[in-house]
C-alpha cells in the first residue's frame, strides 16, 4: 500500500506527488485520461493571474511564491530530464485597462513592477501592434511556460521515480470510507473494476473533483468553465511581448507560436470547439495584431477550467474524512499557483510549518 494516492494527473496531481516523493513517500497517480491531458494541458502558461489587482489577497500569496519557484523548477526538470518546459520572460502588456489606478496602488503595496507607459512607449516595444492602443500597463517581470512540455518534463521525472506510480486509462469511480477515514477507492481500468487502497486520498481532479467528493456527502463547489484557444504559426517573430486587451490575450513561445485565448463559458462538461468562438478569437488577436489577418488559425482546442468562487482554490483536508485531502479549484490561475498550491498541501500532509496561511483555502469552509 503507498502512502498516498493522488486522484487526477494534471498539475496540481504531478506537481503534489514530485514534492511527496522528494520527502520519500510513496505515491500512486491514478489519471482516468493521459496525464496532462485536460485544463493543464489545454491551458494558455501565463504565469500571473490576469490583471492581478483583481485578485484576493488568497490568490496573490500563492501566485507570488509560485512566480519566485518556476525558475527553479523548470531549470530542475531540465537537468533530470533533458526537456524544457520554456519558461519565458516576456512580460506583459496590458493595453486599454480602465482601473490603471487600482493597478497602481496595488503594484506600490505589493512592490510588484507595474508601469503606467504611454504610445511611444507601446510602438517600441511592439511595433506591429495596432495603432489604436494609445495607453497601457506594463509588467516586465511576468512569464509564461510551455505547459505542454511541463507536462513531459514533469511525467518524464515522475517516471523514473522509484517513489511514484502513474496509473493512466484508469478512473476513480468511488471513494469508500468507514466514517471517519476513507478505506480504498474504487477504479476502473481497463473495463474491470478494482479496488486500490492508500495511506491517504488527495483529490486533484479539476473540474472533475466535484462529482468525486459528492459520493462521499461533501459539496465542492468547483464548476467547469470552459475556455477555448487557437494557435497561429506565423514563420517569423511577429511579437516578443505578451498582449492583453479586454481579456483576450496572445502568447508568443519560443519558436514564433501565438496562442490566443480565451473565452469563457459556462457549458457543463462540454469541451467541444465551436465557430463563433473561433471567429471571436480571431477577431481580437487581428485588432490587437493586423498582420495575423494573414495567417490560417492552425489549432483551435477547449479546456475544461475548475471554476471555484472568487478563484481561490481548495487546498486542505475535505470534510469528516481523516484521511481525505483536496487541492482544487485554480479556475483561470492553475499553472501560475501549482508550485505554490502543491507545496503548501504538502507541508500540511507531511507535518511540516506551511509559510503560508492555509485557511482562506479551506475546503470545508464556507465560501
Ligand atoms: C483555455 C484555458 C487557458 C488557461 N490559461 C491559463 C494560464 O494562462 N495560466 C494559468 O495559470 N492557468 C491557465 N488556465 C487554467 C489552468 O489550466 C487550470 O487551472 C489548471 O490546469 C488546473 O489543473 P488541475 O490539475 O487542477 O486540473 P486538470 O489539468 O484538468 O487535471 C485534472 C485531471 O484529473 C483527471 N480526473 C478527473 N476525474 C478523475 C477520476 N475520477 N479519476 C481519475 N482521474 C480523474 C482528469 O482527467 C484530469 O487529467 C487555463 C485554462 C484553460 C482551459
Amino acid at each position: 500500500m503507498n502512502d498516498y494516492m493522488v486522484i487526477g494527473g494534471g498539475v496540481m496531481g504531478l506537481l503534489l506527488a514530485r514534492q511527496l516523493a522528494a520527502d520519500g513517500a510513496t505515491v500512486t497517480v491514478v489519471e482516468q485520461g493521459v496525464c496532462f491531458g485536460e485544463a493543464s494541458w489545454a491551458g494558455g502558461g501565463i504565469v500571473s493571474p490576469l490583471y492581478p489587482w483583481r485578485y484576493s489577497s488568497a490568490v496573490s500569496a500563492l501566485a507570488f511564491q509560485a512566480q519566485l519557484a518556476y525558475p527553479r523548477l523548470v531549470e530542475e526538470l531540465l537537468a533530470e530530464t533533458g526537456l524544457d518546459a520554456e519558461l519565458e520572460h516576456t512580460g506583459l502588456l496590458m493595453l486599454d485597462t480602465d482601473d490603471e489606478s487600482e493597478a497602481l496602488s496595488w503594484a506600490a503595496e505589493t512592490g510588484k513592477n507595474v508601469q503606467s507607459v504611454s504610445s511611444e512607449f507601446i510602438r517600441a516595444r511592439e511595433p506591429g501592434l495596432s495603432r489604436s492602443f494609445t495607453r497601457g500597463l506594463w509588467m516586465p517581470e511576468i512569464a509564461n511556460v510551455r505547459n505542454p512540455r511541463l507536462g513531459q518534463a514533469l511525467l518524464k521525472s515522475l517516471h523514473s521515480n522509484p517513489h511514484v506510480q502513474i496509473l493512466e486509462q484508469t478512473s476513480v469511480v468511488s471513494l469508500t470510507g468507514d466514517g471517519t477515514r476513507i478505506l480504498r477507492a474504487d477504479i476502473l481500468r481497463e473495463g474491470r473494476q478494482e479496488s486500490l487502497t492508500a495511506g491517504a486520498f488527495v483529490v486533484t481532479a479539476g473540474a472533475w473533483s466535484r462529482n468525486l467528493l459528492a459520493g462521499l456527502g461533501i459539496e465542492l463547489p468547483v464548476v467547469p468553465v470552459k475556455g477555448q484557444m487557437l494557435l497561429f504559426r506565423p514563420e517569423r517573430r511577429l511579437i516578443s511581448t505578451m498582449l492583453l486587451t479586454a481579456g483576450r490575450y496572445i502568447i508568443p513561445r519560443r519558436d514564433n507560436h501565438l496562442l490566443v485565448g480565451s473565452t469563457l463559458e459556462h457549458t457543463g462538461f462540454d469541451k467541444s470547439t465551436t465557430e463563433e468562438a473561433l471567429t471571436s478569437l480571431h477577431d481580437s488577436a487581428v485588432a490587437l495584431l493586423p498582420e495575423l489577418a494573414k495567417y490560417p488559425v492552425t489549432q483551435q482546442w477547449a479546456g475544461l477550467r475548475p471554476g471555484a468562487p472568487q478563484g481561490i482554490p481548495f487546498i486542505g483536508r475535505a470534510g469528516k474524512w481523516e484521511n481525505l485531502y483536496v487541492n482544487a479549484g485554480h479556475y483561470r490561475n492553475g499553472l501560475v499557483l501549482a508550485p505554490a498550491s502543491a507545496k503548501l498541501l504538502a507541508d500540511i500532509l507531511l507535518g511540516r510549518r506551511p509559510d503560508i496561511d492555509p485557511r482562506p483555502y479551506d475546503p470545508c469552509s464556507n465560501r
